[in-house]
């Protein structure tokens, strides 16, 4: 068994911006800047934005974080999107979600500027996604594909079990996967809640990847020898006798599950890292994008 470990990968993926970074520093030019909208103080969203803040500062790009009260006004919001749209100083930008009940989300993604959306949300960049045109990616599909292309991890040909629908991951990832490339061309098959026996499509699977939420889900029988298991589960689990009062989990049963698997995503450690590292690519790209729209 070998470990998809996201936090080296990642890591690597940061380096090389970073080098990409310092030489357009270098030549004068301007770095990436990257915003991010929160609104409310969701622990686990505080905890993600203060992350992709910080790695942004460690490779050299310029990061402005907009924290709104959590009675912010869905107007409000939406002024702040279209002040983010026309600003010239910012490549791209995410709004962390979720947003609070008030706020109607699909109206603020869908306001924010395709061009900026280095999170790969709008309907223009998921459509392209979907027709394999050149886009952003949402960063963690993309960091999943970034882990199995490095580990040089075949899905060609193979069967791969896709569980969970969301536009952020299950989807995105079943059509990445089933898609012409490297890695790609594997058969897929997208699981929900609604799907009867889960079971007897995971046992049959060459590639497991866990999208649901629930801790635990995935276990040792529901999976075949060899087969490969991404974990994208985040899960906060109360714990009082842990400094931060919890801990975090994905949704395999890992002791068991990784006796059984060829390749395995740890959580934390796998997709998470590798979903910061993504969003940073996505963000030089918008860079490098305006800067040759105004060439
Ligand atoms: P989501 O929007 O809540 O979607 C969950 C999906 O799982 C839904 O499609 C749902 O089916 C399905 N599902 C729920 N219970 C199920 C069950 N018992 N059996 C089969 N399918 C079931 O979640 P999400 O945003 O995709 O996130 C999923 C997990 O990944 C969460 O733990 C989240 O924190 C984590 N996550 C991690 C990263 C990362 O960077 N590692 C990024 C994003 C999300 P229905 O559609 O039928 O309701």
């Amino acid at each position: 068994m070998e470990i998809l470990d996201g936090k080296k990968i990642s890591n690597q993926i940061k380096e090389e911006i970073a080098v990409e970074v310092a030489q357009m520093k270098e030549r004068g030019e301007k770095v990436p800047h990257l915003a991010a909208v929160l609104v409310g103080n969701d622990g686990a969203s505080l905890t993600y934005v203060g992350s992709k803040v910080r790695s942004c500062k460690k490779i050299g790009f310029e990061s402005t974080l907009i924290h709104l009260p959590e009675d912010t006004s869905e107007e409000a919001l939406l002024q702040q999107v279209h002040d983010l749209n026309n600003n010239p100083d910012i490549d791209g930008y995410i709004v962390q979600l979720p947003l609070p009940k008030h706020i109607d989300e699909e109206k603020v993604l869908m306001a924010v500027d395709a061009d900026k959306d280095v999170d790969g949300f709008h309907p223009t960049n998921f459509g392209k996604m979907a027709l394999e045109m050149e886009t952003f990616i949402s960063a963690t599909p993309f960091g999943i594909m970034e882990l199995l292309r490095r580990y040089n991890v075949d899905i060609s040909g193979k069967h791969a079990v896709v569980i969970g629908r969301s536009h952020i991951v299950g989807r995105p990832i079943s059509i990445l996967m089933s898609q012409k490339g490297k890695p790609g061309n594997a058969t897929v098959t997208l699981t929900h809640s609604r799907t009867t026996d889960i079971k007897s499509l995971t046992q049959q699977a060459d590639i497991v990847v866990s999208a649901l939420g629930v801790p635990n889900f995935l276990k040792a029988d529901m999976v075949k020898e060899g087969a490969v298991i991404i974990d994208v589960g985040i899960t906060r689990v109360s714990d009082e006798s842990r400094e931060k009062g919890y801990y975090i989990t994905g949704d395999v049963d890992y002791e068991n599950v990784s006796k059984k698997a060829s390749y395995i995503t740890p959580v934390p450690g796998g997709v998470g890292p590798m979903t910061i590292a993504m969003l940073l690519k996505n963000t030089l790209l918008a860079r490098e994008r305006h800067k040759s729209k105004r060439a």
